[in-house]
């Protein structure tokens, strides 16, 4: 099939379907500029980080426990990596498609493994951030301080871990590090909606290497109903995707809503 038959195709499904779940990995956050830390192009790509750790340690509960400062600076790296970068376009779409009635969509969902904060920020507000998000900072003794920041320039990497203003612990931005269990509310929600059940999966720049990130795709699958795979890359979920778009999530998702509009 042609691509243009197959985004034809794609915005016909789209535009069936009145309850559609997204969910959004790394290749989502690449199109506004964001480094991935593992593989092609990677910021960890066949490196450890400054303390000599791989960075699936660095970045790991138990480091944070041993020594949060090794897991501070991994943080800030990213974190400054991200600086400056801003939703794009397919984030804007797909908050179009949540908060304007012309779409004709009833219900719209987000489950993102991104920790960028980009689909609130575009507008979107049914989204369930299974990973947590970086502007949001704690206290990891839990003693209630917290704070929304926009990126992390007040923090001086010199003097590595930040600490609480009010018990002087550790603080840590609200994301699930390696090893980490993922937050029991968040995962309760996913499930609430997955019984209510979507019209419609669409899998969007992710591997789906998580099990509860390609088990969406199949349940839908199972039930008979229509999934969509946005990747340019073959993934743990392609196999089952009734069409693929071999495209970039930004492009693809522009070339699906000049259909549907
Ligand atoms: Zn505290």
């Amino acid at each position: 099939m042609e691509l243009v038959d197959m985004l034809d195709r794609a915005a016909e499904t789209l535009k069936e379907a009145r309850s559609v779940l997204f969910i959004t990995g790394a290749g989502m956050s690449a199109d506004s500029g964001l480094p991935t830390y593992r593989g092609t192009g990677g910021l960890y790509q066949d490196r450890t980080t400054d303390a000599g750790v791989p960075v699936e340690v660095a970045l790991s509960g138990g480091m944070f426990q041993r020594n949060p400062a090794v897991t501070w600076s991994v943080l800030l790296e990213l974190a400054n990596a991200a600086r400056g970068k801003r939703p794009h376009r397919g984030h804007e779409i797909l908050a179009a498609f949540e908060n304007d009635p012309v779409y004709g969509f009833d219900r719209i969902w987000i489950l993102t493994q991104n920790v960028d904060g980009f689909h609130q920020r575009a507008g979107s507000r049914q989204v369930i951030d299974i990973h947590g998000d970086l502007s949001q900072l704690q206290c990891a003794r839990e003693c209630g301080w917290e704070e929304h920041v926009t990126d992390y320039h007040h923090i001086d990497p010199d003097r590595l871990p930040p600490r609480c203003p009010v018990c002087n612990s550790p603080i840590r931005p609200n994301v699930v590090l390696f090893g980490e269990l993922l937050p029991e509310a968040k995962l309760r929600r996913l499930q609430t909606e997955l019984r209510a059940g979507f019209d419609l999966v669409v899998s969007i720049g992710t591997t789906s290497v998580f099990p509860y990130i390609a088990q969406p795709m199949i349940i839908n699958a199972r039930l008979g109903k229509p999934t969509l795979e946005i990747n340019p890359d073959f993934t743990e979920v392609s196999s089952i995707a009734d069409l693929r778009l071999p495209l970039g999530a930004a492009r693809a998702l522009v070339e699906l809503e000049r259909r549907l509009a």
